[in-house]
């Protein structure tokens, strides 16, 4: 049953993939040096191909603009999904996601080995609803360790 469920997001969340524009896809690659913006996996090891993550979701107005991508792993997009706001398991309280494109990366995560702490309610809050840490992510982080490719450059 579990798998339908997620059959059924993938195939929505590839459907939203395939509407965005081939250039304006290799822009958002390019930008995010073929790195999930949320989780900072490298798309180079990965035999997936990364999703064109719409910040703001479309359904709620958000456009199909630079602005509003992110490259996120499909771990990272199926998770969040067209969702902005998730619970600080810290403060209980609901907060905005991380936002890539306003927001640093360094100022809401950071690695401790294989795991990635959120530093803050948003970064606790995305590393949570985005479950950035399963034991599969942190696997592949350390077989991407062996690679060079974890953690990621500065
Ligand atoms: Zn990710």
């Amino acid at each position: 049953m579990a798998f339908v469920v997620e059959t059924a997001r993938a195939t929505v969340a590839e459907s939203g993939c395939m509407s965005v524009p081939k250039t304006l896809r290799k822009q958002v690659v390019q930008r995010a040096l073929n790195r999930c913006e949320y989780c900072k996996l490298s798309q180079a090891g990965q035999e997936a191909v990364f999703h064109i993550d719409h910040i703001i979701p479309e359904m709620d107005g958000g456009q199909t603009v630079l602005d509003n991508l992110a490259l996120a792993c499909v771990s990272c997009s199926l998770r969040k999904g067209a969702r902005q706001l998730a619970h600080d398991p810290t403060t209980r309280k609901l907060v905005r996601l991380f936002h890539p494109r306003q927001q640093q990366w360094s100022a809401h995560f950071r690695f401790a080995g294989v795991r990635i702490v959120g530093l803050n309610p948003s970064g606790r809050a995305t590393v949570n609803a985005l479950k950035m840490n399963r034991l599969v992510m942190q696997a592949i982080r350390m077989e991407e360790t062996m690679h060079g490719r974890h953690p990621p450059p500065d």
